[in-house]
């Protein structure tokens, strides 16, 4: 028999946490899933500064930990499971585990969004060996070596600021000749003394070793004249955006074509009744943990209104 609960949650970032604290005081009892990434990307950045409350910021970590303990006090539950097949055709939802079956009567999608990757084969072999996309998790291997961060976004910004802390010199590559990233975070970038732009450029192949394999340098190419040169660097760091975490849901839920899950007019209802989405999933524009969190809070508020109903 499938374990029933009335809404269930999948995505514990701030988006989930948020819709659970508000479920939780609405006695709705909600089930969190935690997800592949418990606290969602929080977890793997450093300190916040811009989540209103927190004057002299906050670790990411224990931001997403007190909105998970918060949502705990008012009764909601978390498992430290993924939901890997969804059957949204009727209701109850059906939802499977790695072990088990779950039914809800509400279902809120506040799975998230996961790094992109280049997507060349040497990335791939060097995974792990030199090449990451978590400056705070890897940033420590790299000290006194020179790295790379790729992007030219407020991420790759704030990556290549944090692993000056280690690294002997950072080059940001990006792949035009303007930088997308905000004013103030691009400020930041140029004013430190270890950060260098390779602006045009792409990497075309990322250069190693074997035995064990590590990073050497960076093949790029840039992209206005065609010429070629080697960069050498240690690590990597992938800092060129996200890919929403929807595919659970594919071909059951309307979606943009990039996989952001798509809520209809002001609210977060998506083109089922009785399936919310939140946070990063459904939002490829502003993406801050703050406006995941206020869409959390509307998650909860209309599944609320959809059970009473
Ligand atoms: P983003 O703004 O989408 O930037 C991604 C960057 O990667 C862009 O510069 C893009 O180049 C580049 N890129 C994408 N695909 C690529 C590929 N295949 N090869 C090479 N380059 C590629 O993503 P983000 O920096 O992760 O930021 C996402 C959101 O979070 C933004 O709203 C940002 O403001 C916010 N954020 C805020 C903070 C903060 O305020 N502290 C920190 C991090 C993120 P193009 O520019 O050419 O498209």
């Amino acid at each position: 028999m499938p374990k029933h609960h009335q809404m269930i949650i999948l995505g514990s970032g701030p988006a989930g946490s948020t819709a659970a604290i508000y479920a939780a005081r609405a006695d709705l009892k909600p089930v969190v899933f935690e997800g592949i990434q418990p606290g969602g990307q929080l977890t793997i950045t450093t300190e916040v500064e811009n989540f209103p409350g927190y004057v002299d910021g906050i670790m990411g970590p224990e931001l997403v930990d007190i909105f998970k303990r918060q949502a705990e006090r008012f009764g909601a539950e978390y498992l430290t499971e993924e939901i890997i097949e969804a059957d949204l055709s009727q209701r109850p939802f059906k939802l499977k585990s790695y072990t088990d079956d779950y039914t809800c009567d509400a279902l809120i999608i506040a799975t998230g969004a996961s790094a992109r990757w280049l997507g060349i084969p040497s990335e791939q072999k060097y995974m792990g060996h030199g090449v990451s996309a978590c400056a705070t998790c890897d940033g420590f291997f790299f000290k006194d070596k020179p790295i790379a961060v790729v992007g030219g976004g407020d991420s790759a910004m704030e990556e290549a600021v944090f692993l000056t802390k280690f690294a002997s010199k950072v080059t940001i590559i990006h792949r035009r000749d303007e930088l997308r990233a905000s004013k103030i975070m691009q400020e930041k970038a140029k004013e430190n003394p270890k950060i260098e732009f390779a602006l045009s450029c792409v990497i075309d192949e990322v250069i190693g070793a074997d035995d064990p394999p590590h990073v050497t340098a960076a093949k790029l190419k840039n992209v206005k004249d065609g010429s070629e040169f080697d960069l050498p660097v240690d690590g990597i760091f992938m800092g060129i955006g996200h890919i929403p975490n929807s595919k659970v849901f594919g071909g059951q839920l309307d979606m943009d074509n990039n996989g952001y899950i798509i809520t209809r007019g002001k609210s977060t209802s998506t083109s089922v009744p009785g399936v919310f989405a939140c946070g990063d999933v459904q939002d490829s524009v502003y993406r801050q943990a703050i406006s995941a969190a206020g869409s959390g809070c509307m998650a909860a508020i209309d599944a609320e209104r959809f059970l009473e109903g």
